[in-house]
């Protein structure tokens, strides 16, 4: 227990740093992996390299202004580093770790070939214009140089950057590697530029398809499909607002979405189209009429079927979790929930599906994306969505049924520990501990395939 953090006002007891809370996600999922050599396990968990640059830019007032950014490539087994650019003023060294770290399991749970990275700039958008933003992107590209690339590390978008800034990264790239097919060195860019159709919908639309699978599973007692389902989702950006349009389309009822100035709730069902044209128009999803305010808090406390976060990290906590009523959770954000809440909703019986498994379908259209790109392809959007079907279906199976398999050979994995001497102390798993068990052998065995060079 360290650093304690106030958010929403209240003290936290827990550590919420997030590549802390990376390495403990690891750690508790390899104790259910006896053959993992200790050395490799210990690789495995660090970062292959992190770049740290500082840069001015001039803005359109003339004034100079520094940033730091960052560059995290955790692991390259599995092929070229993939993984978004952040721009946050409370972005740091170890989020940006731990985000990359969170990269390398989410691809390789949902097998596309690359491994884990991720960038981010401490700035706070909301306070720059769009030419001092062009400005950073340009110059954070041309300090990362060839540190990324369509075969070493593949950015693509994430919180507060979006298809135009995916363009300006293409675009200064080129500039610097004119006469190559450079257009796989980023993912997530505008369509007529070499983007993907279903790539700004895929994350929210893989979390409906995991979602759908673990229903059809049995996960959420009384439902074999989201229809008639309340749902709740805090974070209303390309995850969540998109979510919010799919899972209504579906026949959801979405009670509840939120951002960073409060959620609107109406307990009949939220008219998605009305909630965006308000946003577009307010800036906020608060005040739409027939809707009244909630905080964040108590959406994330709300009485509802499923709960999507959909914003930042740790929103759910140890001390939230004991008041979650939703009935399964499932993370379009990246990090939303802590060890401790995951321990807490899984006493509870609240089955969590994990963001490295339900918010893939993100990386996995990148992937088509850059497929496409490297082949000179364009795939229309039911085949786009189709593949990801596939893709997020099995991914989904993989995990419930590496949940099944680790839960039913815990006799056999407890007395193989006795016999080394270690304490025979393993408990069944939550899913989140299924899809890393899932993602670290797949992981290890590609690196051991390989070879350890020399
Ligand atoms: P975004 O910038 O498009 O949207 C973020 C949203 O969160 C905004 O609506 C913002 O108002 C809201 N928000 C910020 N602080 C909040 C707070 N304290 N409470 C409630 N809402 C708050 O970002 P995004 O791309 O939708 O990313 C959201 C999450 O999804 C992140 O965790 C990101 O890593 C994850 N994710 C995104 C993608 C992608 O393709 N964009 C893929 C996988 C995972």
């Amino acid at each position: 227990m360290t650093e304690p953090k106030r958010a929403g006002g209240k003290k936290h007891i827990e550590d919420l740093n997030p590549f802390r809370i990376a390495q403990q996600q690891f750690d508790n999922a390899a104790r259910y992996l006896p053959d993992l050599d200790p050395g490799l396990a210990m690789f495995l968990k660090q970062p292959r390299r992190m770049v740290e640059v500082q840069f001015p830019i001039e803005t359109v007032g003339g004034v100079v202004k520094n940033y730091i950014g960052y560059r995290c490539v955790h692991s390259r087994a599995r092929g070229p580093g993939k993984g978004g650019i952040r721009y946050h003023p409370d972005v740091t060294a170890d989020e940006v770790r731990a985000l990359a770290s969170w990269m390398t399991w989410k691809c390789a749970v949902v097998d596309v070939p690359f491994g884990g990275a991720k960038g981010g700039v401490i700035c706070d958008p909301k306070q720059r214009t769009r030419a001092d933003l062009q400005a950073i992107t340009r110059r954070f590209i041309s300090e990362l140089g060839d540190r990324i690339g369509p075969f070493t590390d593949v950015p693509a978008p994430d919180v507060n950057t979006n298809a135009e800034t995916m363009a300006w990264i293409y675009d200064t790239y080129e500039m610097l590697h004119r006469g190559e097919n450079n257009l796989g060195v980023v993912t997530g860019k505008p369509i007529d530029m070499g983007g993907s159709y279903g790539r700004r919908e895929a994350t929210s639309r893989g979390c409906l398809f995991c979602t759908q699978r673990a229903l059809a599973r049995g996960l959420l007692s009384g439902f074999n499909s989201v229809v008639g389902a309340r749902v709740a989702i805090q974070g209303y950006g390309n995850a969540g607002a998109i979510a919010s349009q799919l899972f209504a389309e579906q026949g959801a009822k979405i009670i509840a979405v939120s951002d960073s100035q409060g959620a609107a709730f109406d307990p009949d069902g939220l008219n998605p189209n009305a909630v965006l044209a308000h946003k577009r128009a307010t800036g906020s999803v608060v005040g739409l009429k027939g809707t009244s305010k909630l905080t964040n808090e108590e959406l994330l406390e709300l009485d509802c079927d499923i709960l999507i976060p959909a914003a930042l990290e740790n929103v759910i906590r140890a001390d939230n979790a004991p008041n979650v009523k939703a009935r399964i959770i499932a993370e379009a954000a990246n990090g939303p929930t802590t060890p401790t809440a995951d321990r807490i909703l899984y006493e509870r019986g609240i089955p969590v599906l994990p963001d490295i498994l339900a918010n893939a379908g993100g990386v996995t259209v990148s992937y088509f994306e850059w497929v496409q790109n490297n082949e000179n392809e364009q795939w229309d959007e039911d085949t786009v969505n189709l593949k990801l079907h596939v893709k997020m279906q099995r991914a989904s199976d993989s995990v419930l049924d590496k949940q099944i398999e680790i839960n039913e050979s815990l006799g056999a994995l407890n007395s193989g520990r006795k016999e080394h001497g270690l304490p025979a102390d393993l408990e069944p798993v939550d899913l989140r501990t299924a899809a890393y068990i899932l993602a670290i052998q797949r992981v290890a065995r590609v690196t051991l395939e390989r070879g350890i060079w020399p």
